[in-house]
């Protein structure tokens, strides 16, 4: 009999269109009465599909007490209760470095638009401003700038990368000093006082919450600039806010916000910030990379009993 498998959402219709030819397939997301459904089937479900942004639901795990596998759609994990999964026995997978091109590409991507003001350029142009008013006000230029970057992994690698053809020094932070060329900082307000833009591309969860604080935002300076492409909680939302408000700093480049999707609107009123909706990863081919790494991470599983792409 095939492995029951509990979907909390639809990782891409193809490949749950897959998952649902290989194994005894159950859809949460599909279900209006969750209850009954885990009533009818939990016992017999060993493993769980759900992604970095949804995690697992407060008491389902205790409803599945032969869950032996969670395969997330994501690359974060910082939504799981690892200590919980450990202790219980059960496995975890992400899906790392199919996603890294383009979440570069979007930190990239938002740090030209808010140096250049694209957004601001856009809205100049189809307004009218230009034909009425003449020039858009001058950007700034991204060339010759420091560029800070916080959690040099495999995402932070990728900036790097593409960054230092524009014209920027590389500089970063993180726990520990890498065996590259870029300068290394031990201290994130050392970084931040170096930097003229600071990315931010490490893991969310405790150990970087809030790390973004106002003492890192006032070294950036007023000159400086944020992009955050990592999680909304690195961020000390309330003094980023208020460094824009104050002019602490010059502007910033989000892909990620505390609260998802109800991001404080207070962010939407100031001009000098681009905003995109958690869209890192979201093109076709990256979704279609990443929904089929979850299929390969269960088929693994249930074959040899292991993981391509393990948390743990
Ligand atoms: P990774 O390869 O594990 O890199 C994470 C880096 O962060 C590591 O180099 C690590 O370096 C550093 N780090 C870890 N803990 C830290 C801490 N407490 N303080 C400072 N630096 C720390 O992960 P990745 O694949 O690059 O992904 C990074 C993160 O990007 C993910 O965890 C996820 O939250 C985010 N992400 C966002 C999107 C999006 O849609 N916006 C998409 C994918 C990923 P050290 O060990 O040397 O500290």
């Amino acid at each position: 009999m095939s492995r029951s498998v509990l979907a909390l959402l639809d990782v891409r219709p193809a490949y749950t269109a897959m998952l649902a030819k290989k194994y005894d397939l159950h859809r949460w997301d599909q279900t209006d009465d969750k209850q009954a459904l885990l009533d009818q089937v939990g016992a017999k479900i060993t493993a769980l599909v759900t992604s970095a942004g949804f995690g697992v639901p407060d008491g389902l795990m205790d409803q599945l007490p032969n869950l032996e596998v969670i395969t997330s759609f994501g690359v974060g994990y910082d939504v799981f209760d690892l200590e919980a999964c450990r202790a219980r026995g059960i496995r975890v997978s992400n899906t790392p470095d199919v996603l890294t091109d383009d979440v570069a590409d979007t930190a990239i991507m938002l740090m030209h638009a808010t140096l250049r003001r694209l957004v601001v350029g856009d809205d100049w142009a189809r307004s009218g401003q230009w034909a009425a008013k003449g020039a858009m006000p001058l950007t700034r230029s991204v060339r010759g700038k420091k560029l800070g970057i916080i959690g040099l992994g495999r995402i932070g690698q990728a900036i790097a990368s593409r960054a230092e053809p524009s014209g920027v020094e590389v500089g970063y932070f993180g726990r520990r000093r890498k065996q590259v060329e870029y300068r290394y900082f031990d201290d994130l307000v050392a970084l931040a006082r170096w930097s003229d833009i600071l990315i931010v591309a490490c893991p969310g969860g405790d150990a970087t919450k809030g790390i973004v604080n106002a003492d890192v935002l006032s070294a950036l300076g007023q000159d400086g600039y944020v992009v955050n492409i990592a999680r909304g909680s690195v961020m000390d939302e309330p003094a980023l806010i208020g460094a824009l408000r104050d002019n602490v700093i010059a502007g910033a480049g989000l892909d990620v916000f505390y609260n998802e999707p109800n991001m404080d609107r207070a962010l939407a009123n100031f001009d000098n910030v681009v905003l995109y909706p958690h869209g890192a990863s979201g093109t076709v081919e990256t979704r279609d990379a990443m929904a089929q790494l979850v299929v390969d991470n269960l088929d693994a599983w249930d074959q040899r009993g292991d993981l391509v792409t393990p948390v743990f």
